[in-house]
């Protein structure tokens, strides 16, 4: 039972095709620079060569058709016909108040992710395109949306409604949404298998540290509060995100540098975080390689970045009173033994310490605090698509 999951951005295609009966990944690819000159398929079926398809795409229907053609591909396919995909799932960025959880693609869904697009002007049309897409291709096969806002619809009021006049909250559905929310599910829920305790007796600090970064806090299996905001902007300091900053930095910086509302939108989203600091990169291996060379800048960013995720640490613990685990996945909280030793650094008077020798691990899942006696501090590598696909089966079967 192989179910294709599907990723859109604006110009890229992710997929995975997962056989359901074992949980493994058949085949996966990345479709990059749709609508763009020099556009590729760059695809993989597990235990065959990579293979890279260049081929002018202009839009995600011939891209999601170059996709279907190489997964049937004869010599580097991993399925003989279209038939044997049993349904597709789609990773969608917002599902507003709407959808706390995932759901069967319909008239009425597709509605409802349209009405979405204002909150999420950038990530919800690609995913729509996609969707577009593979209902055109493929129009007799069932398919799912996923929501990375869905698993924090658990969060109650009191966290997510913005100390701003009420009126805006119910006029434009200002409040925060959280994201990551697949992820945050995802490593939560392993964590609890790896514990070997029912996860409705756990409460779990997850850390998803990648260019995007967001910290989550876990209640019995349920978000009672997160990083992320009414957009993806708020929380951390990201990559190239500004996270929490004094809202009236921008009134100040509109003023003195004359900005636009476009470039103060660049500013805060693609200019800042931590490359905005180091001035050299948003990626922590270059940071991580200056820091250690002497550059300040480097250090500084990396600095303010672990600081961060530390505050939210402890303002989560406070809200969680008891924690039994602290995760942390993605690029950053997989690969990174540098940043889990410096956000952790400190954190005894909460009972979370690292093991040194253990935190050298990257990329796998290990448990890296120092004894038996602390907070269990957990390394589990994301599985986004592996969620999506379980969710996927699970309401097609229904
Ligand atoms: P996203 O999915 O949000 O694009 P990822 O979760 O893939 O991001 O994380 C990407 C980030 O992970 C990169 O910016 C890089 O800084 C970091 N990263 C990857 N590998 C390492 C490593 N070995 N050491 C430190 N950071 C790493």
């Amino acid at each position: 039972m192989n179910v294709l999951v599907i990723n859109c951005g604006s110009s890229s295609l992710k997929y995975q095709l997962i056989d359901m009966t074992n949980e493994e990944v058949r085949a996966k690819g990345l479709v990059e620079r749709i609508g763009i000159e020099g556009s590729r398929v760059k695809h993989t079926t597990v235990g065959k060569e990579q293979v890279v398809i260049e081929e002018p795409m202009k839009d995600h229907r011939r891209a999601l058709e170059l996709v279907l053609n190489a997964l049937v591909n004869p010599e580097y396919g991993a399925i003989k016909s279209m038939d044997d995909i049993y349904a597709v799932g789609h990773r969608v960025v917002h599902g507003g108040e709407e959808f706390a959880n995932s759901a069967i693609i319909d008239e009425r869904v597709m509605e409802a992710l349209n009405a979405c697009i204002e909150l999420a002007p950038l990530h919800n049309p690609p995913n729509i395109m996609g969707i577009e897409a593979c209902k055109e291709l493929m129009p007799n096969t069932p398919m799912v949306a996923v929501f990375d806002t869905a698993f924090h619809q658990t969060i109650p009021p009191e966290n997510y409604i913005y100390p701003l006049p009420y009126e805006y909250y119910e006029k434009y559905r200002i409040r925060k949404y959280g994201f990551h929310g697949t992820s945050h599910k995802y490593v939560s829920q392993r964590a609890a298998e790896i514990l070997g305790k029912p996860i409705e007796e756990l409460n779990i600090i997850t850390c998803h540290l990648g260019n995007g970064s967001s910290v989550c806090a876990v209640k019995g299996g349920k978000s009672i509060a997160t990083s992320m905001g009414f957009t993806p902007l708020e929380g951390l300091a990201m990559g190239t995100r500004c996270g929490d900053i004094d809202p009236a930095i921008i009134l100040f910086l509109m003023e003195k540098e004359k900005l636009s509302f476009d470039e103060v939108n660049t500013l805060l989203n693609k200019k800042s975080g931590v490359l905005g600091i180091s001035g050299i990169s948003s990626d922590f291996r270059d940071l991580e390689e200056e820091a250690e060379k002497g550059n300040e800048r480097a250090l500084l960013a990396l600095k303010v970045f672990c600081n961060r995720v530390k505050e939210y640490i402890g303002a989560y613990s406070a809200l969680l009173c008891n924690v039994d685990a602290l995760v942390f996945t993605a690029g950053i909280g997989e690969n990174s033994p540098t940043v889990r030793e410096h956000i952790c650094e400190g954190l005894d008077c909460i009972n979370i310490k690292l093991d040194r020798e253990l935190n050298k691990i990257r990329g796998k899942e290990a448990i890296v605090s120092r004894d038996l006696t602390s907070v269990p501090v957990l390394v589990i590598p994301t599985n986004e698509e592996l969620m999506i696909a379980r969710d996927t089966v699970e309401l097609v079967k229904k």
